[in-house]
């Protein structure tokens, strides 16, 4: 979607948006890499190491995948390999992308039905219990863990032990909040996780990031219309990862110079830390938002996402304007809302580089200046910078 910066054509200061990130120093350093030819066995062995450094990152006991393409392709992948004819499909909508996986999930199911909540909140467990105690043959279940353009996680630990308990397969869209937060993908029970590198690893967008558990492995090994010799095969890049085997196609491999340098980051750091200061920098920026008079997207602050604080934008101000506004003045860029919550909201991403508290206070400063600048009603800067520096300093 075109965010309508088109005012402000000069580059941004601060790109404080929800992905693509501006990547980490060490990822741009390792684009410039030469660029290997994908057989050379030093590229070969380089790639096995990169996907066994990625199943450390992931805390997996598979092998992850990597699909050459940013995210979305990952995603719409995950649904072809999946869901086998006649299935019958449950796709958890509360928000923009959760709504979206239902239009790839429709096509391809026997029987398709969805839950949906408001844009402002987060599925309950207790309506999937629900669901799925009253459709027993429900194959596959699908999830968005962070809806970026709400801000909002779901209760994935709950969901997916109800899906597994049941003994459906569940998908599970983690694109912005792996490696901004902890995610337990085998505890919890995804059987297929889609993630990229673009967002908390601060790598740009080009991959895709897949685990998959033994029974979707099964799955899609037993599902005829999984995709094979096409760029949406996950089965075709299984064995990629051994240096003993090559590729179905070439893989991006200056993206892959990319990762390897975005999970070296991550965890000599350690994961840990990283969640932890994700985690800091979303609860100094929401405690500025509340302290400067505006209001939180999220209906319960306890499912607003670390990777990304989406504000409710007060009657008549005009997101466009709003970021116009904060790009010229401030040299700060943020997101939009995307779809339903397009100019009902704005977002200020914490992912890899930016997820530092000092972001925060930065957005603070330059949402809150180009709100009362608009509007002729000036914000408390002041008590939202105070705020944010409490939270900061515990
Ligand atoms: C970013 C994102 C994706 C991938 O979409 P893009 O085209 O990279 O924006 C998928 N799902 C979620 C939840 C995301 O935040």
């Amino acid at each position: 979607m075109n965010d309508s910066l088109a005012a402000t054509a000069a580059p941004a200061l601060f790109t404080l948006t929800t992905g693509p990130v501006n990547c980490y120093p060490e990822v741009l350093s390792a684009i410039g890499k030469p660029v290997l030819y994908d057989y050379d066995p030093s590229f070969l062995e380089h790639y096995q190491s990169v996907v066994l450094k990625l199943q450390k990152a992931l805390g997996i006991s598979t092998m992850p995948v990597i699909l050459q393409g940013e995210p979305v392709l990952g995603l719409e992948a995950a649904a072809h390999g999946l869901v086998a004819p006649g299935d019958r499909v449950l796709n958890l909508v509360s928000g923009v992308y959760g709504a979206g996986y239902g239009e790839w999930l429709k096509p391809l199911a026997g029987a398709f039905h969805e839950i949906r909540v408001g844009y402002d909140q987060a599925i309950d467990p207790a309506d999937v219990q629900a669901f799925l105690a009253a459709h027993l043959d429900t194959a596959v279940v699908a999830v968005c863990h962070h809806d970026t353009p709400s801000g909002t996680l779901n209760p994935i630990a709950e969901i997916g032990k109800i899906v597994q308990a049941h003994g459906a397969l569940l998908i599970v869209d983690a694109v912005s909040s792996w490696a901004g937060m902890e995610i337990d993908i085998e505890g919890i029970g995804a059987d297929l996780l889609i993630t990229g590198p673009n967002k908390c690893l601060g790598c740009p967008p080009a991959l895709s990031i897949l685990t998959l558990s033994d029974r979707a492995w099964a799955k899609l090994e037993a599902n005829p219309k999984a995709p094979r010799a096409s760029i949406l095969s996950i089965l075709d890049w299984k064995t990629a990862w051994k240096a003993s085997e090559g590729f179905p196609f070439t893989p991006s491999v200056a993206e892959i110079n990319a990762l390897d340098a975005g999970l070296d980051r991550y965890l000599s750091e350690t994961p840990e830390a990283v969640w932890a200061r994700h985690a800091l920098t979303a609860r100094a920026m929401r405690a500025g938002v509340k302290a400067m008079g505006l209001t939180l997207w999220a209906t319960d602050e306890a499912i607003a996402s670390p990777t990304c604080t989406a504000v409710r934008l007060p009657e008549g101000v005009d997101e466009t304007l709003l970021r116009n506004r904060m790009k010229q003045d401030y040299g700060v860029v943020i997101s939009s809302g995307r779809a339903e919550t397009f100019n009902a909201l704005v977002r200020i991403g914490h992912m890899g580089p930016t997820a530092y508290p000092l972001y925060a206070v930065l957005a603070l400063t330059a949402l809150g200046g180009a709100m009362g600048a608009l509007t002729g009603k000036p914000l408390d800067i002041g008590a939202g910078v105070a705020a944010a520096n409490r939270v900061i300093q515990g």
